[in-house]
């Protein structure tokens, strides 16, 4: 196994990957965080056979970066996962894992010297693989019912600052009103067909379930962390509508017209 990167410090190879579906080249980036106690049991874990989970990339709290599977084969970090209509995310993208312990270990900020090494491996990918800058997502945005990291304490606005994902300013907060969990109608599934212009996997129902309200708390943690609660408030919607608005695509245009 060589580097795909030069970014790459270590090699740590790991047997948990495959072929991605038809071959396809990635054209995704999903970051997560280790949610370990510590970086070493997390290393041995997407290294261990027994475990079948793995990730292209490691990165460290200093910020060194270790490489587990080569980017052309299917590393096993998303699970089930769903974004844009592609179902197997593995075989579409390529997955860094980021040390944090996360929420169930005592999830912290994550340390400058680690955001400039994601940062800069960001960016060799999406250079060396062509991928949009609203394909750089977190893991919650690609499976929001099972998965809440990297977290709302994950910087997306350093990263965008340094040309590394798709952001707008949110919508400061205002009235915490909105559709909330239980809401049914067209103005739910008005909500549901925006959330699915952007990406996440939700179909428009017109009932506020579950599922929807796990997808609206994945779009607060990713892009308006100020409140995470589930509610499509104004400050939400408008911040969706926004993002939309900015894709550079015509799907957006599309359906705002
Ligand atoms: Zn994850």
């Amino acid at each position: 196994m060589t580097p795909d990167s030069l970014f790459v410090l270590d090699l740590m190879p790991s047997p948990n990957h495959g072929e991605r579906r038809d071959g396809r080249a990635p054209d995704m980036i999903v970051l997560h965080y280790t949610g370990m106690p510590d970086a070493a049991s997390a290393l041995s874990w997407l290294c261990d056979p027994g475990s079948e989970v793995s990730a292209h990339y490691f990165v460290d709290e200093d910020g060194r970066i270790t490489q587990l599977v080569p980017e052309a084969r299917r590393a096993w970090h998303a699970g089930k996962a769903a974004w844009g209509g592609e179902a197997d995310v593995n075989s579409a993208s390529i997955g860094i894992e980021i040390v944090n312990p996360g929420h169930e270990f005592g999830y912290r900020a994550f340390p400058d010297e680690q955001i400039e090494a994601v940062i800069g491996l960001c960016l060799d990918i999406i250079l060396r693989h062509g991928i949009a800058p609203h394909r750089v997502l977190g893991h919650s945005d690609v499976a929001p019912l099972r998965k809440t990291d990297p977290g709302e304490l994950f910087p997306w606005v350093v990263l965008a600052d340094a040309g590394v994902g798709h952001y707008v300013p949110p919508q400061p907060l205002g009235d915490p009103a909105g559709l909330a969990l239980g809401a049914e109608g067209p103005a739910v599934r008005a909500l549901q067909a925006l959330l699915s212009v952007y990406g996440y996997d939700v179909a428009a129902s017109g009932a506020f379930d579950e599922a929807t309200e796990a997808v609206v708390r994945a779009f607060q943690r990713h892009f308006r962390p100020a409140r995470i609660d589930g509610v499509a408030d104004a400050s939400t919607v408008r911040t969706l509508k926004r993002l939309i608005d900015a894709l550079p695509d015509v799907a957006g245009e599309m359906l705002l017209a």
